[in-house]
């Protein structure tokens, strides 16, 4: 794989199509119908696109090519759903197909309405992004978003979808909080079937319940872990230790006479529940305002579909990126600087606050002209770095924070980043400095080996030739 350059990017098909069957499996367990919709975003890999194309997974799109790509990969438009901010192109690409779109605004509503009469399309199925949840007996205050349909405009558009109807065709209901709060979404989520009900007054048929992404992932094994380093993040930012920071960044949290003062503006790199779990736990939930009853109990006695959009979650594991380390050199605090030959774009772990040390490998290959670093300590003591990244920006750190390795690294030798293919692995990437982007490849088990193909390559016939790639 040296041959390939530094950085790759490895995903792991196969893994998404085990995650997609833990989240059916939670469908299953509340008896809904419905669909999961991979929320295409987390990751631009064909490979892993293609994969899900072979499932029964429904894929969420938020842009022109990312609708081209899903299908490009064989999605059928009714398992397409159209999310984010459109502008005509995808509007009309959405609509000539007869994907679902989730509008995210009455303007875009009536955009799409009027493409759809002006190139006389087929009505489209639309369902209606919401947004400012409140709850009667919940004292959580939603926090404002630039997306969706204020649930107070709620009447005043089933009154605008009146006068749609050779347009749009009301399909449901969606939300997506950014979010990772479970009071937060039980009542976006308790919202939602008031919002049905309401739509049914006024002589709707809605059947979709959609409840966006944000399910989360778990990067820790060892929850301890995260609970120490924070804890000394506080202690050093309050100068009651050495630093553990590049010139003391507090990600977010910072002294003021002697107080601690900000708030953490990290993801939670260790969650109890996440995932399918996170899922199940949601829908187990009461309702506040609606008898506590369960919302999976409300979601079925109305015979409503549940739509999941799960991105981060539903590409847990599936993924790392390598690269090779260039240079060793001392830097202060006694911690070594360890560059890499990637950018901080291309492992996006400190943009997305997800904090995970990266695994040692040893020695690549031979690197062209380059000796083993002089600045190497001690061989096998563990060490504290700080990792740099291959731009000529003083930001280009690839963590700024002191990671701990079991050993000083050497030129040449291999880095990996684990469980990065949720926004981590490319999400950011460019080419900044002409640097060329990373190649993707797509590995699978065949028996006891592991064999590989470049991400454009990769099909499921190739994987499966006999046909065995389906899932349920
Ligand atoms: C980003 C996004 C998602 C996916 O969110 P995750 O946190 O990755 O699960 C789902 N739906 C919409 C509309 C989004 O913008």
């Amino acid at each position: 794989m040296v041959s390939l350059g530094s950085p790759l990017n490895v995903v792991l098909p196969e893994q998404l199509a085990d995650n997609l069957a833990e989240f059916s499996a939670v469908h299953r367990r509340h008896h809904l119908g419905g669909r999961v919709c991979f929320a295409h975003k987390a990751n631009r890999s064909s490979a892993l696109v293609r994969r899900l194309s072979a499932t029964t997974g429904s894929i969420d799109v938020a842009s022109l090519p990312e609708l081209q790509h899903a299908l490009g990969a064989g999605f059928v438009p009714g398992r397409i759903l159209a999310t984010g901010p459109k502008n005509r192109e995808f509007l009309w690409l959405s609509a000539r197909c007869g994907a679902t779109v989730a509008v995210d605004s009455v303007s875009e509503l009536l955009d799409l309405a009027t493409l759809v009469r002006q190139y006389e399309l087929s009505p489209v199925r639309v369902l209606l992004r919401l947004s400012g949840f409140v709850s009667r007996a919940f004292t959580v205050t939603p926090r404002p978003s630039r997306f969706g349909i204020p649930l107070s405009d709620l009447d005043a558009v089933a009154e605008l979808l009146d006068t749609l109807r050779d347009a749009v065709e009301l399909h449901g209901v969606a939300y997506h909080l950014d979010s990772i709060g479970l009071a937060e979404k039980a009542i976006a989520l308790q919202s939602c079937l008031q919002a049905m009900s309401a739509l049914q007054r006024h002589g709707a048929d809605p059947r979709v319940v959609d409840i966006g992404g944000g399910f989360g992932v778990d990067y820790l094994a060892e929850p301890a872990e995260w609970e120490r380093w924070t804890s000394d993040l506080t202690s050093a930012v309050l100068g009651k230790r050495p630093p553990i920071t590049w010139n003391g960044h507090g990600y977010g949290l910072r002294a003021e006479n002697g107080t601690l003062r900000g708030a953490l503006g990290l993801y939670p790199s260790h969650r109890a529940i996440a995932g399918p779990a996170y899922l199940d736990r949601l829908l187990a939930t009461p309702a506040p305002d609606l008898g506590d009853r369960p919302l999976s109990t409300l979601l079925l006695e109305h015979l409503h579909e549940l739509w999941t959009e799960p991105g981060r979650a539903l590409v847990d594991q599936c993924g790392a990126v390598l690269t090779r380390v260039s240079e060793v050199r001392e830097g202060p605090g006694g911690h070594h600087l360890v560059r890499l030959e990637l950018n901080a774009r291309n492992i996006s772990a400190e943009e997305h606050g997800v904090l995970m040390d990266p695994v040692l490998f040893g020695s690549a290959g031979v690197v062209p002209g380059s000796a083993p670093s002089e600045a190497a300590g001690p061989p096998d003591e563990p060490c504290g770095v700080y990792l740099l990244g291959n731009l000529c920006l003083e930001t280009d750190l690839i963590t700024r924070r002191v990671v701990h390795l079991p050993r000083l690294p050497r030129v040449g030798d291999l880095l990996v980043f684990a469980n990065t293919a949720g926004y981590l692995m490319d999400f950011s990437a460019g080419t900044p400095l002409r640097q060329p982007q990373a190649r993707t490849v797509a590995a699978w088990r065949e028996g006891e080996r592991w064999r590989w193909c470049l991400d454009e390559e990769y099909w499921p016939t190739q994987v499966f030739p006999h046909g065995t790639g389906a899932l349920e």
